[in-house]
């Protein structure tokens, strides 16, 4: 593979990408805060930053990934302001804040292995890096960046002049309480500024000590603090959605470098949304964690499709374009992938059979890796392999695309009844689940998932699917 090249968000241009000690790439990606289901919208964030992950394999380099799990709970809005959204689902699901953020992480390390995305180096809680996010702040109170309200420990942004690079954004302007917050904290000397810990919250369940008073951690923090444990001050690239530029994003990047004066990410790259109709208007809306337009892989099992036909149909769509979700396009992917079988079937891996002669192998390879190495275009890439219809080309390039074709099976053609064998294993499963037994569920879900069925766990009991691919 060439030179990769890459659409940096902090110089918006793209730049020719190498890791800064040209073997191994220091990759962060923002993850999820696990208060409930991820929905597939999420899911294409972390499939981008997968396919990421993948292309800068395919390029030579070792890739450290650190994704962080956000398990103390954070308020519904990105400042950091409103109801807190795992006391909200404590509430709901009348369990402790610490069982829901398990079982949440549990469902979405999952997700992510049927969406067949690497499992990153280190996926680090919140919860377990308190300590450091204090250590993180203590350095930017010794710097005279921050200052103190009967709410907690704000960020002073009027301190650092280098605020909103990522974004463009120009807050000097700014009136307090412009974003619409609700119960403006009357000590915050600016609405850009953002809370580093919390003090005087006696409800919030998740409170720690600290030099300020019990409390917790403000939101931002977790993302400099863990990031710079395991990766050091200075990351290669640096991952999110979009809606992270102009507040989460620009947060970390002001900590960051306000406390160690290098820069904290070399890349930003972000992800466009999923859009999905909702049942309430005409028009496309971001699919989000709350309304009625929540699609769980759960879901798509559930409506007998396999979620690597949602890995595919995201990678129709380049990563930097919004993309439109409908039950149709999910219908044409498994269509696709119907046919990448079939080409198995008919040629196989034998060169003698192939429709390409070792030339012209080797300049479909040359295309199709110059498609990725240019700021990840897949779209192109899938569009040169069907064109090719080649199994050998697909084989070739199934380490970047983690489509597992190797293990693809027959679509299925009609709703079988569940053999006995398979019956007791579901039953089994379903009782180590429920004996919180993880291990032995997880051992039982491989023996299912070799008789080539799929398992989805519901709210009362799994569900068990013929695999369609
Ligand atoms: P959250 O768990 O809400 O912090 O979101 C996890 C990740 O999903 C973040 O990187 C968000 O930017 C991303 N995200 C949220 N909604 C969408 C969406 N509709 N489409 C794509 N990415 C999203
Ligand atoms: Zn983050």
């Amino acid at each position: 593979m060439g030179s990769v090249r890459l659409y940096n968000t902090l110089t918006r241009r793209k730049e020719e990408f190498t890791p800064a000690d040209g073997k191994t790439v220091r990759l962060y990606c923002c993850g999820p805060t696990v208060y409930n289901f991820a929905h597939i919208g999420n899911l294409r964030t972390y499939l981008f930053e997968d396919l990421l992950h993948r292309t800068l394999l395919r390029a030579g380099w070792r890739v450290e990934h650190v994704m962080n799990i956000t398990d103390v709970g954070h308020m519904t809005s990105d400042a950091d302001t409103g109801e807190d959204k795992m006391m909200k689902a404590a509430i709901r699901e009348q369990r402790s804040p610490w069982e829901i953020a398990r079982f949440y992480e549990d469902a979405f390390l999952r997700d992510l292995g049927r969406l067949g995305i690497i499992k990153p180096s280190v996926t680090p809680r919140a919860t377990e890096h308190v300590a450091q996010m204090i250590a993180l702040i203590e350095r930017l109170e010794a710097r005279g960046i921050t200052y103190r309200t009967d709410e907690g420990i704000y960020f002073d942004t009027a301190r650092d002049p280098d605020y909103g690079k990522l974004a463009d954004l120009h807050v000097a302007g700014q009136i307090a309480g412009a974003r619409e917050e609700v119960n403006v904290d009357p000590g915050k000397r600016h609405p850009a500024d953002f809370i580093l810990w919390f003090t005087n919250k006696p409800n919030h369940i998740m409170q720690w000590d600290s030099p300020w008073g019990r409390g917790y951690p403000g939101w931002h923090i977790e993302c400099s603090a863990m990031s710079m444990t395991y990766l050091g001050n200075t990351l290669d690239i640096h991952c999110g959605g979009i809606d992270h530029i102009p507040v989460h994003n620009t947060n970390e990047i002001a900590q960051s470098e306000s406390a160690t004066s290098v820069p904290f990410a070399r890349f930003w790259v972000h992800g466009a949304f999923l859009n999905v109709k909702g049942s309430g208007g005409p028009g496309h809306a971001k699919m989000a964690k709350s309304g009625d337009n929540f699609i769980t892989v759960e879901r798509l099992i559930e409506r007998g499709y396999h979620p690597l036909a949602y890995r595919y149909l995201c990678m129709t769509a380049h990563y930097r374009s919004e993309m439109a979700f409908s039950w149709a396009s999910l219908d044409a992917a498994t269509k696709a992938l119907s046919r990448i079988y079939e080409l198995r079937g008919r040629l196989g891996e034998r060169v003698a059979d192939d429709p390409l002669n070792p030339a012209q192998f080797a300049d479909a390879v040359a295309e199709i890796d110059d498609a990725l190495a240019d700021d990840l275009n897949a779209p192109r890439a899938i569009a040169l392999l069907h064109e090719a219809g080649s199994y050998r080309l697909w084989k070739e390039f199934d380490r970047v695309l983690g489509l597992d074709i190797d293990k693809l099976s027959r679509p299925a053609r009609e709703e079988e009844p569940l053999t006995e064998q398979l019956a007791g294993l579901a039953r089994k499963r379903d009782e180590a689940r429920r004996a919180r037994r993880f291990d032995e569920a997880d051992r039982l879900r491989d023996e299912i998932e070799k008789l080539g069925y799929l398992v989805g766990d519901g709210v009362d009991g799994s569900t068990i699917r013929r695999r369609l691919v």
